[in-house]
């Protein structure tokens, strides 16, 4: 029917115009509970989660407090525990990154052997699409996406290429911008320090059983006989010895040995006509 539409355009303003004085009426009182002071007048305002009207927040004197999953350009992680940049330089970062925003230089020592971590790195801010991706891809969780910004300038460069130092955040400020997703990393983290212990332990315990079979194994095997030199000298030369006649024996020439067999062949047969005619006798023939 003519006019649909626009009776329902009308329907959604005057829902949201009724859901805001609502929501007014019940936050006007203390509108600012809950809110982050930000210093020079300025404060973040925490907008009830469940509301459903549209508060007027006045910028930039007020800000909106940002969702968890808000995110505008890359920060680098420090870890304050280990004192040392979480990055090592690995670049896969810079190589997912659709528009190529990203540059790595790797450190090296003075030997110019490189190192696992970066002596450069820069974004171009102008260009980072805010995807996310470097941050899904990188194996260190070195990488995460910052909520600020307030990143305005007058020129691109050089004030929208951040260096290392610009994107360097310390562990603690991830922490408290991401809390959920920061626990559910710690989470893992231990989980596989504690499985890998756990690995270590085993297989220790694996080499020591193993250890101890091979000592009780040679404690139960008898002792050799202990020998002076003088008999060992002796031994020595009886095997000598034995070895010279084993070869002299088994050294003898084709011709010797069918001569030896064809020998005992005779005896063997003179032996076995000499049990003939016996028997013949003892029989009385
Ligand atoms: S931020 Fe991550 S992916 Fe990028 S170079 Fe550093 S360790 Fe590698
Ligand atoms: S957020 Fe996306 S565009 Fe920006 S630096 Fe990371 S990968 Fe590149």
């Amino acid at each position: 029917m003519f006019g649909t539409g626009l009776l329902k355009g009308l329907g959604v303003t005057l829902k949201h115009a009724l859901e805001t004085f609502d929501d007014d009426r019940e936050s006007v009182p203390d509108r600012y509970r809950g809110s982050l002071e930000l210093g020079n007048n300025r404060r973040v305002i925490q907008q009830p989660i469940d509301q459903e009207g549209l508060l007027t927040i006045q910028y930039p004197e007020e800000k909106r407090l940002l969702p968890e999953r808000f995110r505008y350009i890359p920060m680098l992680i420090w870890d304050s525990e280990k004192d040392e940049d979480r990055c090592t330089a690995c670049g896969i970062c810079a190589k997912v990154c659709p528009p190529q925003c990203i540059w790595i230089v790797r450190d090296s020592d003075e030997n110019g052997k490189p190192l696992t971590r970066a002596s450069e790195f820069y974004i171009d801010a102008a260009v980072c699409m805010s995807c996310s991706f470097c941050v899904e891809f990188c194996p260190f969780d070195a990488i995460k996406m910052n909520h600020d910004y307030e990143l305005a300038v007058y020129d691109r460069y050089p004030q929208l290429v951040y260096d290392m130092a610009e994107l360097t955040v310390p562990l603690e400020y991830y922490a408290a911008l991401w809390p959920t997703q920061f626990e559910e990393e710690e989470t893992r983290r231990r989980e596989e320090e504690e499985k890998k212990r756990r690995q270590d332990e085993e297989k220790a315990a694996r080499l020591a059983a193993k250890q101890a079979e091979a000592a009780v194994k040679q404690a139960d095997a008898p002792a050799a006989p202990k020998r002076s030199a003088a008999e060992l000298q002796q031994l020595a030369r009886e095997r000598a010895a034995q070895r010279q006649a084993q070869s002299a024996d088994g050294g003898g020439s084709d011709d010797d040995d069918a001569a030896a067999k064809k020998a005992r062949m005779e005896e063997l047969k003179r032996k076995a006509q000499e049990r003939a005619r016996q028997r013949k006798l003892e029989s009385g023939e």
